[in-house]
């Protein structure tokens, strides 16, 4: 008889040492006597008697607690023994989704075609993976045909700024993606001819931005390497397929999903011909329109045969007991009367920190009833989050339950240092703008509370306090201090401001942008939430005068 484990959620160390445990509390010194050979004997047999008694009532009851009569299983439910029938009919119904949803990158792979073209598939294939991190198909498709004509090779995508492809982005969200895009083309440019490498390792090791996930799609796709994918659709098919109920992220489960993967995709003999991209590509399809997180059309998917997770949900597919060698130790219990859901097992999400950031949303006029009105933007540094974007000018971070007062308070003292002296103030500046144009300015600065907007920022939660902050008086609107002054006269023309540029040099580049133009202005979706907010606000207050 194989020795089975007692308990399969233990390691097995702590499974050894519990029993030395046990059989060790019988050798206490103040109990111990000498035995006859007989008595011995019988000692040992009701010893093992005994520890076969309670390695069956512990495993018993570590079902009852499961809830289910499989918590204790074989570790090899979580492979793929036998993939090529699962490729088959994953392929044959590959085949009759492939163009269902209007896909302008998916293309079907010629094995005829040379390098060049290969690689301007990988391009395509990287803008699309890209685009489509944390963005619905639907959303994509415009964005990406675009981007194809504006740039349709890697080269062409390599010679633009930051403006340009932010420009192009700008919507789709995460602008961080956009700024990875160029700094990768940039690269590839420089390090491998204008082409992306054409293995996975290479590729993700030497192009930045290109992760396992992104490599692995690339390639399997544009050059036919026969290397996985595991993104969140596939996470999720395999770990029902597998019956998979561990903790999503830990290294061990990741290993055997990949694992997985990598069976779907090797060769083994008999299916040479399969397209690992294909395999790839279908294996995506199912986890995103079949396999879905809620409601899962079991019923239309063709892995169901070999699906556990459908098993075990209609109470079949219990394995016998396995032997302790082959029990996984991974898997936690599932409560009764679960379904195929319960797969994934779901992951303790850290609550989000959250923050409160005073937004200013400074408009200068000349005086309350000046058409001109301009707004102060502020762009982001060429690299780092939001690269090379426009924003609002922010206290980032201050305590939370900040009372109104201090709310506009700290308004102005933001002010105060932004444009180096006391603007809530009736002040006198001389302008420095030009012996043409020499004028004295003066400003008065009055913040409104405009009310809050949420915006889940990098694992936080922003709260966007959105002040508005009036400036009027002068003939100009201020200049922050330490920013060069740009070489121009101060009476200018709204068009002309908008174009307005600070040295290369300067600690800080700002713009005064005309009210109808902020909109145009390439901004993330944290500012331009905060934009809709203040817009809506300013017109409501426009109505009432
Ligand atoms: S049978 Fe259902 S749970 Fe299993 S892989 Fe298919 S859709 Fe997913």
């Amino acid at each position: 008889m194989s020795k089975r484990r007692s308990r399969p959620s233990q390691s097995e160390d702590e499974w050894n040492s519990g029993n030395e445990a046990a059989l060790s509390s019988n050798s206490d010194a103040d109990d111990w006597k000498p035995l006859s050979k007989t008595s011995r004997r019988s000692a040992k047999t009701r010893q093992i008697t005994k520890k076969r008694k309670t390695e069956v009532e512990t495993r018993e009851a570590a079902q009852t607690v499961a809830g289910t009569p499989d918590s204790v299983h074989s570790k090899s439910r979580h492979s793929i023994q036998t993939p090529e029938p699962l490729r088959s009919a994953l392929l044959g119904w590959f085949t009759t989704v492939r163009d269902a949803r209007g896909m302008p990158w998916r293309k079907p792979f010629d094995f005829s075609q040379g390098p060049e073209e290969r690689s301007q598939r990988a391009y395509e294939v990287w803008v699309s993976e890209i685009m489509l991190q944390q963005t619905q198909v639907v959303t994509v498709i415009p964005y990406y045909t675009r981007w194809m004509v504006t740039f349709p090779t890697l080269k062409d995508l390599a010679r633009a700024n930051i403006d340009q492809v932010n420009a192009l982005w700008k919507g789709l969200g995460y602008y961080s993606r956009a700024s990875r895009l160029l700094e990768g083309a940039k690269k590839a440019v420089k390090d491998y001819g204008g082409r992306l490498p054409d293995n996975a390792k290479e590729m993700q090791e030497n192009i930045p931005g290109i992760g396992r996930y992104s490599a692995g799609a690339i390639c399997s796709i544009a050059y036919a390497e026969r290397v996985a994918v595991l993104d969140g659709n596939v996470h999720r098919l395999l770990s029902r397929l597998l019956a998979l109920h561990a903790p999503p992220k830990a290294k061990s489960t990741l290993n055997i999903l990949w694992n997985a993967a990598e069976v779907m995709v090797r060769k083994d003999g008999t299916d040479e011909m399969h397209h690992p991209g294909d395999i790839n590509q279908a294996l995506i399809e199912l986890g995103s329109t079949v396999c879905k997180v809620r409601e899962p059309s079991c019923g239309a998917c063709p892995l169901q045969p070999w699906c556990l997770a459908y098993k075990l949900a209609r109470g079949d597919g219990f394995q016998s007991l396995p032997d302790i060698e082959d029990t996984c130790s991974i898997c936690e219990p599932i409560s009764p009367g679960f379904d195929v859901t319960v797969f994934p097992m779901k992951s303790d999400r850290k609550k989000a920190r959250e923050e409160l950031d005073v937004v200013n949303v400074i408009e200068w006029r000349r005086d309350t009833r000046s058409q001109q009105r301009l707004f102060f933007l502020v762009r982001r540094p060429e690299t780092g989050l939001l690269a090379g974007l426009y924003d609002f000018a922010a206290s980032e971070n201050i305590p939370k339950n900040l009372p109104e007062k201090l709310v506009k308070s700290t308004s102005l003292g933001f002010l105060e240092k932004l444009f180096g002296h006391p603007a809530w103030k009736l002040v006198s500046v001389t302008s420095k703008t030009g012996s043409n144009c020499e004028t004295r300015n003066t400003w008065v600065a009055e913040p409104t509370i405009v009310g809050d907007v949420s915006h889940i920022f990098s694992h936080v939660k922003k709260t966007y306090r959105v002040v508005w902050v009036l400036m009027t008086g002068g003939d100009k609107p201020p200049e922050p201090s330490g920013a060069t002054v740009p070489d121009k006269p101060s009476c200018r023309a709204d068009s002309e401001l908008r174009e307005e540029t600070q040295s290369p040099d300067s600690p800080l580049k700002w713009t005064w942008t005309p009210l109808n133009q902020v909109v145009d202005a390439t901004m993330g979706t944290g500012a331009m939430k905060v934009w809709s907010l203040a817009r809506g606000f300013l017109e409501e207050e426009q109505t009432s005068l």
